[in-house]
């Protein structure tokens, strides 16, 4: 397990896709869990302070990871894929992951498909709680400026262009107070992870020092990679 974690706008999931295909191993993307459980609780109208009704939609879901690129997310028939990258269900994603029965229906998830292969695994948790024992844990950051710019971009590209920078910076100003202050299993950095700056380095860069860092800790834990 490669765990790569950090705040939105990291630039980590373009990242860990490339690195995991560069590896040729597989890529999980647990942010599109969250993101895709809360869409479908909030269309269900399940009140996200009901743990009893949460529990309820949990208990009842069917929800399918990784079919197809296409069809990354599904839940009870619905392919949420494309869907669940709205700007308006990133809030309802970071309201919905600080639920702890919804974070231990996920980790429970997480660690089952994980543990049936050879990975690379994006989140927040992914190295301080879902996998801690990850042969290696790497942590992105980047200033909330550029983090706020590549996401602007990113709606740009999805057709999402009725937003201000301002607006953006603001919501991922809000995201990341609301992902390192929650109670369960906050945003942070793993005592192990290594901390990688992606503000003045290219997507090339990142991908190439995290497969070094990889190879060289896989090495050390006997691991090919
Ligand atoms: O990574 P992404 O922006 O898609 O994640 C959406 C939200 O899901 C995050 O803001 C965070 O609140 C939550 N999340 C989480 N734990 C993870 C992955 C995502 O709490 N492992």
């Amino acid at each position: 397990m490669l765990a790569i974690d950090g705040p939105g706008g990291s630039g980590k999931s373009t990242i860990a896709k490339k690195v995991a295909e560069r590896l040729g191993i597989l890529y999980i993307d647990t942010g599109a869990m969250y993101r895709a459980l809360a869409l479908a609780a909030h269309e269900a109208n399940v009140p996200f302070t009901s743990p009893q009704e949460i529990q309820e939609f949990l208990t009842n879901l069917k929800m399918q990871y990784g079919v197809s690129p296409a069809e990354l997310i599904v839940i009870d028939g619905k392919n949420l894929t494309q869907r669940i990258r709205e700007h308006h269900v990133s809030k309802l994603a970071s309201e919905f992951s600080q639920i702890l029965i919804v974070r231990n229906h996920l980790v429970d998830f997480q660690r089952k498909l994980g543990l049936q292969t050879f990975c690379v695994m994006e989140g927040r948790d992914i190295g301080t709680v879902v996998f801690p024992d990850a042969f290696c844990k790497i942590f992105l950051t980047a200033s909330l400026e550029i983090r706020a710019r590549r996401r602007l971009e990113e709606l740009k590209q999805k057709g999402q262009n009725n937003f201000t920078l301002e607006q953006v910076l603001s919501d991922v100003q809000e995201r990341d107070r609301q992902d390192m202050q929650r109670k369960e299993s906050p945003l942070k950095q793993a005592g192990d992870a290594i901390l990688l700056d992606t503000s003045s380095y290219t997507i090339e860069q990142v991908q190439d020092k995290i497969i070094e860092v990889a190879k060289k800790k896989a090495s050390e834990h006997g691991l090919r990679l």
